[in-house]
């Protein structure tokens, strides 16, 4: 399960801290420490964790902690609201707001990409939307097939011109779109093991052309601190506006989800909860933050 072993530490600590009735600071202090280290074991950044801890522990040992009859239930409730700040705020929503919502979806190879265009298709197909998926991964012949599986399996048509320009898909499959009254248009751009120069310019000159509402970067949470460096370095070259986490139905230790936002900025839209079509959830910071809590 995820989170499990973060989770249970946390627990540990808060419930020493519940054994001692009053709390002196060093009892603080104590348990700040171990905070810092289930965090780091977590895989959670480094700089988030300081910063966290040193946020938590100055607002933990003020005077209406310690003086308060419930001090430890003080300390936790410090504890899920930082948790919360740090992963929010409030869930963020998809930009509606022009007459085709463009949306392009952008990841490392096994990320989940391919799957969670079909997830969000899906989810806004529910919402009464008309979804389009643009088969625009072109260079493994497996990406367009997969992708057109998918479609089929959540009932929504796919966009293929086959192994041609990129660029030319995504700028065809918006005209077909207006033509055929589709008011979402999800492009799967390429994946790679890696990022590169290629692989980067092609998304730009993807973006460009099409000047998308949404550019959501998926990652696999498994991968922890990388996913976040990821993160970092599309974001860098794209300005992303959202990041979907996949695979937290997985034993992730945390760090992707409680370090992304911070480190780059860009708030998680979306969490991939399941290999399964409809295993797509809206992420929304406290529940996260319960989880981890437990
Ligand atoms: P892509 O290469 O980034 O397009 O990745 P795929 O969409 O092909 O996904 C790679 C693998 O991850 C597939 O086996 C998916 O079923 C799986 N996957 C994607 N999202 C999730 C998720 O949220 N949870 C789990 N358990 N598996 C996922």
């Amino acid at each position: 399960m995820a989170f499990e072993s973060l989770t249970q530490k946390l627990n540990d600590i808060f419930k020493k801290l519940r054994g001692k009735g009053k709390l002196s600071e060093a009892d603080v202090k104590q348990a700040m420490k171990e905070v810092r280290l289930a965090l780091l074991e977590a895989d959670v950044n480094f700089k988030v964790v300081k910063e966290l801890v040193a946020r938590i522990t100055e607002r933990a040992i003020g005077q209406e902690v310690m003086e308060s009859l419930t001090p430890a239930q003080q300390v936790i409730k410090i504890v899920n609201e930082e948790l919360v700040a740090l992963m929010g705020p409030a869930q963020s929503k998809i930009d509606f707001s022009k007459d085709i919502t463009v949306i392009m979806m952008v990841g490392l190879q096994g990320s989940g990409k391919t799957t969670t265009a079909g997830k969000l298709g899906k989810f806004f197909a529910k919402d009464g939307k008309k979804p389009l998926l643009v088969a625009a991964d072109v260079y493994r012949p497996a990406a367009i097939k997969q992708l057109q599986v998918i479609g089929d399996k959540v009932g929504l048509p796919v966009f293929s011109m086959g192994q041609q320009n990129p660029v030319d898909i995504s700028k065809a499959a918006i005209e077909y779109a207006r033509k055929n009254n589709h008011n979402v248009v999800i492009i799967d751009t390429a994946g790679r093991l890696h990022i590169d120069d290629e692989l980067m310019d092609e998304l730009i000159n993807i973006k460009n052309a099409v000047n998308p509402s949404e550019i959501l970067l998926v990652v696999d949470s498994m991968t922890g601190q990388d996913a976040v460096n990821v993160a970092e370095e599309f974001n860098k070259k794209l300005s992303l506006t959202g990041l979907i986490l996949t695979k937290l139905d997985g034993d992730t230790r945390g760090g992707a989800a409680l370090s992304a936002k911070a480190v780059t900025g860009c708030p998680i839209k979306f969490v991939g909860m399941g290999e399964k079509l409809d295993d797509l959830e809206s992420f929304y910071p406290e529940r996260m933050a319960s989880r981890i809590l437990g």
